[in-house]
């Protein structure tokens, strides 16, 4: 049966949907929120899975002070919040604790994943690559939880032929910068989304995650590349598109749809 969103996929009368599964809140901003608030904007749906509270980040930047009990209610609030500014659904919160991911089942971690991935039926799917990125245990483990459940989906879904599981990339003079140790296809510039539009929102929504320092962090240096002329063309978000997608990328309508977002 060829859907409404395969013959259509330039007017594509039913939206596009959108489903990032991240670790922490937080994660799906830093990753993606320039991308999926183009995405919304444009009429198409997002939804975020997040695996924990974040119960072992940071307690508070600047003069905010908040105890490890009061964490992960706060750090759910702030997650919340981002994603109504988004346009996106509220999140689907797996209900972890920070660091439990990498003791649980990868079996039972995916089927949970699936599940969910057969109630909003995503087209695009988007997770950590498999460093994590930073090479946290709760990322890697939401990277293989994820690689399984996408296949098992991929496998019984209509939508296999227009279906797409990418990575957040990092251009690798970043990577290198940072000193993050990636994988290569982690490195890999398949799809650039430029986020100037966007930007400004992105750096309020990870201002808005006031317990976390390093989002805060990041908040400034985008910031300050918004304000170095030289740097506007590093205003994007990258993704690699994984080789768990099925067929050649390069001519899955969505993906060509999500380039020219
Ligand atoms: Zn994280």
């Amino acid at each position: 049966m060829i859907s409404q969103k395969q013959s259509n996929p330039d007017t594509h009368y039913s939206p596009y949907i959108w489903l990032g599964i991240f670790a922490h809140p937080d994660d799906e901003t830093s990753a993606s929120a320039g991308t999926m608030i183009k995405w919304v904007n444009l009429g198409n749906k997002a939804y975020v899975i997040t695996g924990t509270g974040g119960e072992l980040g940071s307690l508070g930047s600047d003069d905010l002070v908040i105890s490890r009990e009061e964490l992960p209610t706060i750090r759910e609030s702030e997650l919340h919040r981002n994603l109504k500014m988004y346009g996106c659904y509220p999140p689907f919160m797996l209900r972890y604790k920070d660091q439990e991911l990498i003791k649980e089942n990868t079996g039972h971690l995916a089927d949970k994943i699936l599940s969910i991935m057969q109630y909003v039926n995503p087209d695009i799917v988007v997770t950590f690559g498999p460093s994590g990125i930073s090479g946290h245990t709760d990322h890697i483990a939401i990277h293989k939880a994820t690689l399984f459940a996408f296949r098992a989906y991929s496998r019984h879904s209509e939508e296999g032929t227009n279906l797409a599981l990418l990575y957040p990339s990092i251009r690798a003079d970043l990577a290198n910068l940072y000193s993050l140790e990636l994988s290569p296809e982690e490195m890999r510039m398949d799809i650039v989304i430029d986020i100037g539009p966007t930007i400004d929102k992105k750096i309020t929504a990870l201002r808005n995650y006031e317990s976390q320092q390093d989002a805060q962090e990041f908040a400034d240096r985008l910031s300050n590349l918004k304000t170095n002329e030289n740097r506007k063309g590093n205003q994007e978000e990258t993704f690699s598109v994984s080789e768990y997608t099925y067929g050649k990328w390069e001519n899955i309508p969505v993906i060509q749809y999500l380039k020219n977002l």
